[in-house]
């Protein structure tokens, strides 16, 4: 099976990854406000994980010849994920999902919220906590003994009848000394003909991952922009984003990045 197991030591700094991605996102909450720009709470983000000794596991990660430039993915109203921060302002009644990756002696973690601009629509508002719950829906899953696709499952479920559709294209992850480790977590059970790409692999104890169900309010198509990272939803519709790392335990998931 392969997957990454950690001892103690491992299993303390891979905690504490999780642990200062969890306050890094508590800390950019407090400050997204309308007028506030995705730049500044990249600073603020960053400056948070390299007092904690820590480094921004985003910056500089992908393709050599376009390694993505900041701290943290914000993805504002229709951008679904990798959003790159910039200098405009946020407006009153947008989102914003703030996607965070740190990396502490040698260990990842990884967590995504999405945060209102001052007062949203109950529609949106309605979304994110779907969104939100389905996340929780699947972590419920995560336990041995159970597979993967029961994580899917669950998701896909909740989001679908609620009346949202789910992105395709990225999924969740393995974790511990890779940020994006095996196995892949679909938010979605593949069809027969995909499910060679996804494994449906039993879930054994110290297993850890990154599960983050990403919600449309329209159509599940995406598009890439130009910059080669950002993904946003192909007919405009809203997009949020839930995120938490956690270890498989019995009985009971562990989740590293629960905030206060
Ligand atoms: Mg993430
Ligand atoms: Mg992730």
């Amino acid at each position: 099976m392969g997957y990454f197991k950690f001892n103690t030591d491992e299993f303390k700094f891979f905690e504490r990854a999780n642990r200062i991605v969890a306050e890094t996102l508590s800390l950019m909450q407090k400050h997204v406000k309308p007028g506030v720009t995705t730049y500044e709470l990249d600073k603020i983000a960053e400056d948070y994980i390299r007092t904690q000794n820590a480094e921004p596991a985003f910056k500089g990660y992908g393709p050599k010849d376009n390694p993505f430039p900041a701290t943290v993915c914000t993805s504002v109203d229709n951008v679904i994920v990798h959003g790159i921060p910039n200098k405009t302002p946020l407006l009153e009644g947008q989102i914003v999902s703030l996607d965070v990756g740190a990396k502490y002696k040698g260990f990842f973690g990884d967590s995504a919220i999405t945060c209102f601009v001052g007062e949203v629509s109950p529609e949106i508002a309605r979304q994110s906590e779907v969104t939100e719950q389905s996340l929780f829906k699947g972590l419920e899953q995560a336990v041995e003994r159970k597979k993967i696709y029961d994580i899917s499952r669950a998701i896909q479920t909740y989001v679908e009848s609620n009346g949202y559709s789910l992105t395709r294209e990225l999924v969740g992850h393995g974790i511990g000394k890779k940020l994006h480790d095996d196995p892949p977590v679909p938010n979605f059970v593949p069809l027969l003909l995909h499910r060679g790409d996804y494994p449906n692999w039993k879930l054994q104890q110290g297993l850890a991952l990154s599960i983050e169900p990403m919600v449309h309010m329209g159509k599940k198509e995406t598009s890439t922009l130009d910059d080669g990272w950002t993904v946003v939803t192909r007919d405009g519709s809203i997009a949020t984003h839930w995120e938490h790392t956690v270890v498989i335990d019995q009985g009971k998931p562990i989740i590293m990045t629960l905030r206060n």
